[in-house]
């Protein structure tokens, strides 16, 4: 049966329990392995989610094509001289965002949640949420358990593929996925989990997938960077008490609507948006084709 929101906060309200207990009992059902063994791969997920969101930080990190790198530093230095516009708390978030995009385009070991090219999304939303919170690594793990409820959605219904539903199936899954977990973290109840996904998602609609040379670098790593920031302010509107107008299952439908009429030239082909811009091109052939 295809996960929907409305079922899973029925189960919910059922068992008197939050999110993370229902996905932990399908992660069990689904997987066939015990709690423990959920746990402790759970664990290793979040240990890898810190690494790359550091790990790119304070050194360049250059991409294996030899394209992209280093913005991970430049953003990072610059939360370090306080002069964000934003402050410090979404700067640095941008930078451990581009950090774990960095890992990935470097082939550095990365958790895809939910897919390779919006992977720093949410290590940097936890980690934002660690650093300024002083969450501990259970809750955390919790926190993952959320986004795998919110991911399993969009998985049954839509789906994460930028190839098949443009960019928005991959930093708008992973914005709202990492956008209920804030509100999870922040003690609010599923109602308002499923509002900041919601509006991470609706924030995004539409968004295309047009990297350069079809490598996921540029402006994969922009994207990283925004999907933070989306999430954090999904979160923030949701737990405000903005009113959602639709529901999570259908920005969902609508998602996949959006995605099935977008042009193959805009589904990670290479071949339209920016990916076909002079300056792209030029790239391209120094670094992808060696022209
Ligand atoms: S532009 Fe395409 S390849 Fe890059 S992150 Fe978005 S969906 Fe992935």
């Amino acid at each position: 049966m295809l996960t929907k929101m409305k079922n899973l906060k029925e189960r919910c309200e059922e068992k008197n329990c939050d999110l993370w207990e229902i996905a932990l009992e399908d992660e069990i059902e689904n997987t066939g392995k015990s709690e423990e063994e959920i746990w402790d791969r759970l664990q290793r997920t979040l240990d890898v989610m810190k690494k790359s969101a550091q790990a790119a930080l304070e050194t360049e990190i250059i991409s294996v094509t030899g394209m992209t790198g280093g913005n991970a530093k430049s953003m990072h230095d610059y939360f370090l001289n306080g002069e964000s516009v934003l402050g410090d708390t979404p700067a640095l978030a941008m930078a451990m965002a581009l950090s774990t995009s960095e890992i990935n385009a470097a082939m550095g070991i990365i958790a895809a949640a939910p897919t390779a090219g919006s992977s720093g999304i949410l290590p940097a939303t936890l980690m934002t949420m660690y650093k300024k919170y002083g969450y501990s690594d259970d809750e955390l793990k919790k926190a993952l358990l959320v986004t795998s409820a919110i991911g399993q959605v969009i998985f049954d219904n839509a789906t994460f593929a930028g190839a098949e539903g443009g960019c928005q199936a991959e930093t708008g899954s992973a914005a709202a996925m990492a956008a209920a977990a804030v509100c999870f973290l922040r003690g609010y109840d599923i109602q308002i989990q499923e509002n900041a996904a919601t509006a991470a998602l609706l924030n995004i609609l539409g968004l295309v997938c047009d990297p350069i040379g079809g490598m996921v670098e540029f402006p994969c790593n922009l994207r990283n960077a925004n999907g933070v920031m989306n999430a954090l302010a999904s979160a923030d509107m949701a737990m405000a008490n903005v009113k959602m107008i639709v529901t999570f299952d259908e920005a969902v439908d609508a998602l996949k609507r959006v995605g099935d009429v977008l042009p193959a030239r805009l589904r990670e082909t290479g071949e339209g948006g920016i990916a076909v811009c002079p300056s792209a091109l030029k790239l391209k052939a120094k670094y992808i084709d060696g022209e």
